[in-house]
């Protein structure tokens, strides 16, 4: 923990004890530009959680990107902890949580994400859903393999978020 963590006097999100630590930094991130992170730090049970928010206060973001040829997957993809994420074609929303983070992924990288999701509920599920849970599976595969195409929608209220295409990058 950095030497400039503060002792703040509010309860730990994940076990609920008072008093957590926090720091704060400027840190330059590429594709996102100067931002303020913010961790907080719990010693007691070990949650921490990171917020990044650009200096610069911006207009929210609505970004549609189709992935349907192999280098779609690797678009540079940023997602911010407040954004919203929409698999079009899979009926799929992801709404950001208190446990959402930003980060700085490809589009393979941001559909494996929702892959790891499925995998990690599968065991809980019967019936209908385990098979919807299948179907979501397979589906996946089919747009990382080519056959399937997907659009996907991000609405960042902050306006962080951003797909960049492979051929407008260096
Ligand atoms: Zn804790």
């Amino acid at each position: 923990m950095s030497p400039d963590a503060v002792f703040v006097d509010i309860s730990c999100p994940s076990c609920s004890q008072k008093g957590v630590f926090l720091t704060s930094s400027l840190i330059d991130i590429p594709y996102i530009g100067t931002c303020i992170q913010t961790t907080i730090f719990c010693k007691l049970c070990g949650y921490k959680s990171a917020e990044v928010s650009p200096v610069d206060e911006r207009e929210p973001v609505h970004i549609e990107f189709v992935v349907e040829k192999p280098e779609d997957l690797d678009a540079r993809v940023v997602k911010s902890s407040h954004a919203k994420v929409i698999f079009k074609e899979l009926g799929v929303e992801i709404t950001p949580g208190p446990a959402s983070e930003t980060y700085i992924s490809n589009v393979e990288g941001l559909i494996r994400r929702f892959e790891d999701v499925l995998d990690n509920l599968k065991p809980g599920l019967d019936g209908e859903e385990l098979e919807r849970c299948e179907e979501l599976k397979r589906r996946i595969e089919n747009v990382i393999e080519g056959r399937e195409k997907l659009t996907i929608v991000i609405d960042d209220p902050r306006g962080i978020s951003a797909i960049i295409p492979r051929e407008t990058r260096d």
